[in-house]
């Protein structure tokens, strides 16, 4: 057998390669290996959650940032974004719609906005808690300390999606100002497991300078880290940032490493990202297909959606939140899956 199938084979078999194994495989990959682990990621994929969906309603509670990050369109420095913050009564009406349509997991994310200290979030995590006791909680609010991600879990917090970007450094110096660290990052990624979250981590597809070994090393680290939720989705340019220029990247390439996560740890939750679904019209139903189990509608007043805007052309922002849903339930149906309406927890049992 050849080198190329012999690798994708255990893959298969193992849930595991060595980095140099993941870059081959990548760098090397051919229609019908995609195909391959495409079916082995959704038969893996069936086995533990059937032909369900999960969905998270995502509330965009704030546009503020502090951070300066080169590829996002709500950067600090970008003086074109209008900025925007949710108040409490905001928050919680969008939870309560969302409530409403079905929604059992809500996630709150934002740019790193000061205003959002530990007492603010903590009184939100709580009162949407309070109103709906059956509801996770999820916050994906970026690098706070580790008290703060304590008393938020205490709070009644339940999941927080901190992507880790890269697992390269050199790589994460070229994507972050100088403020920013990968050493940060991953401690922050490393205490929120430890505190008990069920923890996301992430990245970008075709995020500038990022070579084939990169995106091995994000393998290797997912492999490693068992990440309760993984969110990647391809780079999309931002007008207003430096990286304007830059290519986006591929349905295909995303697709694939949807597959090969799915291998590694066949029980993440894998969203087909909104990312995906801009690049391409049938961006996140092709994401399902490769083994995705996840979307993720927007719940923010439609007065806000443009303003969240993290690349160009995001999709869904002119859309009340019901008709997301229904579109989103239409979309899935059409490929032969349910969106499902309970919290959506990972399976571990047996992994
Ligand atoms: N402040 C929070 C939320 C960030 S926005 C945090 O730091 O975690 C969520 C994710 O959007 C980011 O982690 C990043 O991976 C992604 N993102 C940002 N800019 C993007 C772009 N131009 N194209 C595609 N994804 C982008």
């Amino acid at each position: 057998m050849d080198r190329l199938s012999s690798i994708a084979g255990r893959l298969i078999s193992e849930h595991s390669l060595t980095t140099e194994e993941y870059a081959f495989l990548i760098e090397n990959r051919t229609p019908e290996i995609t195909e391959l682990l495409k079916e082995a990621a959704v038969r893996l994929r069936k086995e533990i959650y059937g032909n369900a969906v999960f969905t998270r309603g995502l509330i965009e509670i704030s546009n503020i940032c502090r951070n300066d990050c080169l590829y996002c369109g709500i950067r600090k420095s970008n003086r074109n974004c209008d900025r925007y913050r949710l108040s409490r009564e905001d928050i919680l009406l969008c939870a309560d719609e969302g409530y409403t349509l079905g929604f059992r997991t809500f996630v709150m994310q934002g740019g790193e906005d000061p205003y959002f200290t530990d007492d603010v979030l903590e009184d939100l995590v709580r009162e949407i808690k309070r109103r709906h006791p059956d509801c996770a909680v999820t916050l994906s609010m970026g690098e706070r300390s580790r008290e703060s991600y304590e008393r938020l879990y205490a709070a009644g917090a339940d999941r927080y999606l901190l992507r880790h970007e890269t697992a390269d450094p050199d790589h994460y110096r070229k994507l972050h100002p100088p403020a920013m660290s990968y050493e940060h990052r991953m401690h922050c990624l490393a205490e929120l497991k430890d505190i008990g979250y069920q923890v996301g981590c992430g990245m970008m597809v075709g995020s500038p300078y990022q070579t084939v070994r990169n995106l091995a090393q994000d393998l290797k680290f997912i492999e490693t880290f068992k990440p309760d939720m993984c969110g990647i989705g391809p780079f999309i340019p931002h007008k207003d940032t430096p990286f304007r220029a830059e290519p986006a990247g591929t349905l295909e390439l995303t697709c694939f490493l949807l597959s090969v996560i799915r291998l590694i740890h066949p029980p993440v939750l894998l969203p087909a990202t909104t990312a995906l679904g801009t690049i391409h019209p049938l961006g996140r139903e092709k994401g399902i297909q490769a083994g995705a189990n996840v979307v993720m509608p927007n719940l923010s007043p439609v007065s806000v959606r443009k303003k969240y805007e993290l690349y160009d052309n995001k999709i869904c922002t002119g859309d009340e939140s019901a008709q997301c849903r229904g579109c989103l339930n239409l979309r899935m149906e059409s490929i032969g899956y349910e969106l499902v309406t309970d919290r959506g927890d990972i399976r571990k049992e047996g992994f």
